[in-house]
């Protein structure tokens, strides 16, 4: 079989539960060609990544993944929706992207203690609890450590379950997190020399599926690529995406895991991109 790659990993970082030296063995026992780092909001793990894979005989394409939000007008006022962009191959140090990430990254810290002080009301957490279970170096503090703090407290059994129960956007213990614009994010990845790529499209965990007339204008901004093989898009929503694909010759079909370690039950290459899929890719970063 053609040797393949899983485009879409997280370490300890960001919400992996793996540290890197951990990490990059699991990948190669995978049997996969090469990875990419997608770690949220921050790119710091690339050049360790970037010399373990060679250690172990992998490809390694250096990338990230943004929470982006995308504000629209309904009938009663306006709503919004959460969508994760995955960025590969981008300027990660003086690039504008590179400023407005840095922005969001050092908001995360206060969204987070507030989310943990309007928690504190109802369960013993501390920040201290939560900055323990997203350890010393973790570049992204959010939701997923304040989830692992109340599994450690016995409020939850696992990190699934406090997202259903307490952390789910909406909850009245939710704090919004500073976010991009999803169109101006793809724009600041392509002027940063990067390939953008939509993550999970059709997955209904942060609300309604993505609409095909919003990815056109996804699309029209700079989209590079659509993460179709994703165990958050169904069957049918995965005909519809590469239905929509055969319009755009340009636009890559990626798959990938979106791996976590322990923080999510997403195996390491559960789905993967070909390696004809990344040599395109490459072809279009600057
Ligand atoms: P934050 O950026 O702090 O709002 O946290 C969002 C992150 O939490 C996402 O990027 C996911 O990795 C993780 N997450 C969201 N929903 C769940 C869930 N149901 N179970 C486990 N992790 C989740
Ligand atoms: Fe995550
Ligand atoms: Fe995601
Ligand atoms: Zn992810």
């Amino acid at each position: 079989m053609e040797p393949r790659y899983d485009l879409h990993i997280h370490s300890a970082l960001s919400d992996g539960t793996q540290c890197l030296e951990e990490l990059v063995p699991l990948v190669a026992r995978a049997g996969l060609a090469g990875f990419a780092l997608t770690d949220h909001d921050t790119t710091a793990g690339w050049a360790q990544a970037a010399a373990l894979a060679g250690e172990y005989g992998l490809d390694f394409v250096p990338g990230a993944e943004f929470s982006c939000r995308y504000v629209y007008g309904t009938d009663s006022g306006s709503a919004s929706k959460t969508i994760h962009l995955l960025a590969y191959g981008f300027d990660p140090v003086t690039s504008e992207l590179a400023r407005q990430v840095e922005r969001i990254r050092a908001s995360r810290q206060g969204r987070a203690q507030a989310m943990v002080e309007r928690l504190a009301a109802d369960f013993p957490i501390t920040w201290d609890q939560v900055t323990a279970q997203a350890g010393a170096g973790n570049q992204a503090i959010g939701r997923p450590h304040i989830a692992d703090a109340l599994v450690a407290l016995g409020a939850v059994p696992d990190r699934s379950a406090a997202f259903e129960r307490l952390l789910y956007t909406g909850s009245k213990y939710y704090v919004p997190q500073l976010a991009l614009d999803p169109v101006d994010a793809v724009r600041l990845v392509r002027a940063a020399g990067g390939v953008p790529v939509i993550a999970h499209p059709m997955s209904r965990m942060r609300g309604p599926a993505l609409s095909l007339e919003y990815l056109e204008q996804l699309v029209a901004a700079g989209l590079g690529g659509i993460e179709v093989f994703h165990r958050e898009n169904g069957a049918t929503d995965r005909e519809r995406l590469l239905d929509f694909v055969r319009g755009y010759p340009h636009l890559l079909v990626t798959g990938s895991s979106d791996y976590h370690g322990a923080g999510k039950p997403n195996e390491l290459g559960e789905n993967t991109t070909s390696t004809s899929t990344v040599a395109a890719l490459r072809e279009q970063c600057i």
